[in-house]
């Protein structure tokens, strides 16, 4: 990774003096408005001096999810999780070319982080006392909760209650995985929860459960075929996963999450993503802990 960085600089100084070029070529006469923000400056040592001046961020996010990480026809994910680690790169004076984007599935969060693969998770990553024995967490920045997805014409199935006994699918890794053995339903798993639709259609499995906005978005994307049926079950505070006892980065992004909600920042990237199917809530206020 760090030598990838190294690259990056060098590209972003010879893009820098060809667009000094430019303008010096433009001939104009005209004084150009700077447009450029002065550049963050950051304690040295810190993590976020090191990803500021390499001018780069490796990012792990979800990249089959809709409304959260999607990678569509751009071949680069879009989503409110994808929007939340922007803002987080533009506070560091990171362009968007400079984020370098990782598929993190449920399953490998915690390892990416702890080998260095990403610098942070911002992956539909539940904030849970197990993960923080391995990992630090930013956050929460959203209050989602375990809810339970049917075909379309199923009203056999109302509740968490249904599922006990039945054969359900959900993901390696997650907590709602955990969360279905524990109410007695039979978890079938898989690496994505795109991978549980076919199981859904077949019906092999009688529902799809995983959290309630990961499961609005892929009702939305098939149209007609599904539903959500329920009330959220759980309570899954998402959070922006990091190196464990990386406390200046982690108090770091609590205050930039803080002021993106007060400058609207975070609203309009809710309002462009999942707010388009989703209401929007107020955010939970980022814990120091
Ligand atoms: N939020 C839950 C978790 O972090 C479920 C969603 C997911 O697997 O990404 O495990």
């Amino acid at each position: 990774m760090k030598r990838m960085r190294i690259a990056l600089v060098a590209a972003a100084a010879a893009s820098a003096l060809a667009l000094a070029g430019c303008a010096g070529n433009g001939g104009g006469g005209e004084a150009e408005e700077p447009t450029a923000e002065p550049a963050p400056t950051f304690e040295a040592g810190t993590t976020m001096a090191e990803l500021a001046e390499a001018g780069s961020i490796t990012v792990g996010t979800k990249f089959d999810q809709p409304l959260f990480g999607l990678v569509g026809p751009s071949g680069v994910p879009e989503g409110f999780d994808v929007e939340i680690a922007k803002i987080i790169a533009s506070e560091l004076g990171i362009e968007e070319d400079g984020i370098e984007w990782v598929e993190t599935v449920s399953a490998n969060r915690e390892p990416f982080i702890q080998n260095g693969q990403v610098d942070i998770v911002v992956a539909t990553y539940t904030i849970n006392d197990k993960r923080k024995e391995v990992v630090d967490f930013a956050g929460p920045y959203y209050m989602a909760g375990q809810s339970i997805l049917v075909l379309a014409d199923n009203d056999d199935i109302e509740s968490e209650d249904d599922l006990v006994g039945q054969p359900v699918c959900s993901v390696t890794g997650s907590t709602p995985a955990a969360k279905l053995a524990e109410i007695g339903a039979e978890p079938v798993l898989t690496d994505t929860y795109t991978n549980c639709l076919e199981p859904l259609r077949s019906g092999q499995v009688v529902a799809v459960s995983t959290d309630n906005v990961i499961l609005a978005g892929l009702a939305a994307q098939n149209e007609g075929e599904f539903k959500v049926v329920g009330e959220p079950f759980t309570e899954e505070p998402y959070g922006i996963g990091l190196a464990k006892d990386d406390t200046e980065f982690r108090d770091w992004i609590n205050d930039v999450l803080e002021e993106a909600y007060e400058d609207g920042r975070y609203e309009e990237a809710w309002d462009k993503t999942a707010g388009t199917v989703l209401p929007f809530v107020e955010p939970p206020a980022p814990d120091r802990y």
